[in-house]
């Protein structure tokens, strides 16, 4: 094993900047969540826009699912930990999300989709990002792509943590989706972080990239210090100074790791539609409205 990745390496790990507890809502026509990342971070977490948690053993919480609908301007990323969702969308794609695996839509121009339960029981769990494409790309073709979980690189940087690498680069592995810089600035890491059993683990982290923790079992603690704690089902921001993340988390915590570049450029939203000014806001509505959205 490589001695650079096994042992803690990083020369000042970011500390943590604060921790937000997700507010419960519902969304779709009727699905209960817990929205994580909410509106008035959009700006401190530049590329992020918003992600939703779901999960939850009662059918009557996810049963409506997400009926036809528009999206204009971004990307979401649906990644399930539990259940099955059929996706439906007006490119014609189609296809069953499931245990471990992804979505990645990019809604560009214009996409309308559904995302329906294909369960009348057990558990559904898992969550969505919405990723924001810089303005020269909003416009560009809707595309999406399903990623099955046996399609999901996993490595193993430390003795008991697996680590799965949805998207990025990082510890000298690519992810299930990995985009040049060139083409996509906003370089997204998405990691989902098994701990095993108790140990650190260090993640190097790009300068000036904004970045947060997200708790879904057990608890974390951020930082150099090992004082920081981020307890289960907060997002923990973290500070832009240092070299990446530490994290030290007990047996069978799991934490979504998720990096990208800022665009720094205005962010303008109308429900599903994420543009760059109102006048844009304002096409993207006569748009779908008059059936040109697509
Ligand atoms: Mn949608």
């Amino acid at each position: 094993m490589d001695m650079n990745t096994s042992m803690p390496f990083l020369q000042q790990p970011r500390s943590l900047e604060r921790c937000v507890t997700g507010r419960p809502t519902r969304d779709g026509a009727g699905v209960r969540l817990t929205r994580v990342l909410t509106s008035d971070l959009q700006q401190r977490l530049d590329p992020f826009l918003m992600l939703d948690q779901f999960g939850s053993d009662d059918p009557k919480d996810y049963g409506a699912g997400f009926p036809s609908h528009p999206h204009r301007g971004f990307e979401t990323v649906t990644y399930m930990i539990a259940g099955r969702m059929r996706h439906k969308d007006s490119t014609g794609g189609e296809g069953l999300l499931q245990n471990g695996g992804v979505q990645w839509m990019t809604a560009g121009r214009g996409v309308i989709h559904s995302e329906m339960p294909e369960q009348e029981e057990g558990r559904m769990e898992g969550f969505q990002l919405w990723l924001n494409l810089p303005g020269k790309d909003k416009m560009c073709a809707a595309s999406y792509k399903d990623i099955q979980s046996a399609d999901i690189p996993e490595i193993r940087p430390v003795e008991g943590v697996l680590v799965r690498l949805i998207a990025g680069r990082v510890l000298n592995t690519s992810g299930a989706v990995d985009r040049p810089a060139q083409s996509h600035p906003t370089q997204v890491l998405y990691l989902d972080v098994h701990f095993e059993r108790e140990t650190f683990l260090d993640i190097p982290l790009p300068n000036g990239h904004n970045a947060f923790v997200y708790i879904y079992r057990g608890q974390a603690r951020v930082g150099d210090s090992g004082t920081q704690v981020v307890d289960l089902h907060q997002m923990g921001i973290l500070s832009n100074d240092g070299d990446g993340l530490r994290l030290h988390a007990e047996a069978g915590s799991r934490v979504l790791v998720i990096a990208g570049q800022p665009l720094n450029e205005p962010i303008a939203q109308y429900g599903p539609f994420v543009m760059n000014t109102t006048q844009e806001l304002q096409q993207a509505v006569h748009d779908f409205q008059t059936g040109r959205l697509v």
